[in-house]
């Protein structure tokens, strides 16, 4: 129960084992074209949406060296691990980075988003980038108030990593004019990794005119030009396709509402049993990602709590990052996830507590009632 890669359903495995096909086949189009219509549907977009051969990072710095020029000036947000990346990649690239944090475990503040887009009179900001669901820290940032304030600029486009919100929560790229959001397929997909997928909006194209940095592989014009004829520019990882094809069609079936629906009462299954075995959020209780429950766990070692759940339950959690080491475990709860999943997992946290001697026998089944009532199976 990390944050990706994540499981993988029955079908979709069944799918990656088949033999591979000619990528210039018709049968290939025919998946082409099928997955781009399901991908546009994920992600509420009449935009191109491209499936690139990579994981989540590739569509991230596709998307910035496919509008961006040198010496552009661009807003990142960072608050935490994810956001720190965009900001590597922007300054690799040679991008003029202005900035906007705050603490880990806090939410990035709209506000501070607003003043400096409404300061740029010279329309000199190119690009507000940033991470809607920082899976570092389990914090979700108010993406559809900060890309108010991104519409109202006018000029400055939005490159937004949504890889643990997309197919998790509602991201409607049309209605919030997203230009540029990317996400993988090990994350909400249901599928390993390798692919990643960034939707391109007409005023990003127009963008990309201009743009002057690097790039050849990550050249989104010729996937433009190749998928008008349902095809890729180059050799595409033909099994992961065939598996996001089946994943899409599950997720077509399940439904939009019904998939956000299933990862919000995780979400508070968790969080709220967590509360109950007296262990402290590490996120900002009002900003909870839909996708990954940080929880710090104080005077105690949190990889050593981790290895105790691994090698008890065989359950995998993920560890903090850089500072955080030690000092947060985080669930995974994306994705292939269902209910049985969240029992299992509180039940594991909850013995472990019990059997160091942090919480009574009460608290540990007072945590499985307040999930149950969550997830409506009591
Ligand atoms: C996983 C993840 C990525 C992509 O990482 P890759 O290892 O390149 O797939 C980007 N952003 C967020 C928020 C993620 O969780």
């Amino acid at each position: 129960m990390i944050p990706g890669p994540t499981p993988v359903p029955e079908k979709v495995l069944q799918a990656l084992s088949k033999h591979p096909i000619g990528h210039r086949s018709k049968e290939f189009q025919k998946l082409v074209e099928s997955t781009t219509k399901n991908l546009q549907w994920l992600h509420q977009t009449q935009n191109d949406v491209l499936t690139i051969t990579g994981s989540g990072t590739a569509a991230m710095e596709a998307g910035i060296i496919n509008t961006l020029s040198r010496g552009d000036k661009v807003i990142c947000g960072e608050n935490g691990k994810f956001g720190e990346r965009w900001v590597k990649v922007a300054k690799e690239f040679g991008l003029e980075v202005i900035k906007i944090d705050s603490e880990w475990g806090t939410p990035l503040n709209p506000k501070q988003f607003k003043k400096i887009l409404e300061e740029d009179k010279q329309k000199e900001i190119k690009a507000v980038i940033l991470t809607h669901s920082e899976t570092s820290t389990g914090v979700i940032n108010d993406l559809e108030t900060i890309s108010s304030f991104i519409r109202e600029h006018k000029t400055a486009l939005s490159i937004i990593d949504c890889v643990t919100s997309l197919g998790a929560c509602n991201v409607p790229v049309d209605e919030w004019q997203l230009d540029i959001v990317a996400s993988g397929s090990q994350k909400g997909y249901m599928i390993p990794p390798g692919l990643s997928f960034i939707s391109i909006s007409q005023k990003a194209w127009e963008a990309s005119e201009k743009s002057n940095l690097p790039k050849f592989y990550l050249d989104l014009k010729s996937y433009r030009k190749s998928l008008l004829n349902n095809s890729n520019p180059y050799t595409p990882a033909v099994n992961l396709v065939f598996a996001l094809d089946e994943a899409l069609k599950m997720m077509r079936e399940e439904g939009l509402n019904n998939i956000f629906m299933r990862h919000n009462k995780h979400k508070l299954a968790m969080s709220n049993a967590i509360k109950a075995l007296k262990l402290k959020l590490y996120a900002d209780e009002k900003y909870l990602s839909p996708s990954i429950t940080a929880i710090k766990t104080e005077e105690m070692d949190a990889e050593k709590f981790r290895k105790i759940i691994k090698d008890k339950f065989d359950i995998l959690l993920a560890g903090g990052q850089d500072h955080l080491k030690g000092k947060i475990f985080r669930v995974g709860h994306l994705g292939y996830v269902n209910d049985r999943d969240i029992i299992t997992v509180i039940s594991a946290i909850s013995n472990t507590l019990l059997y160091l001697g942090k919480i009574s026998t009460e608290e540990a089944g007072q945590a499985l009632l307040v999930a149950s009532k969550y997830l409506e199976i009591n």
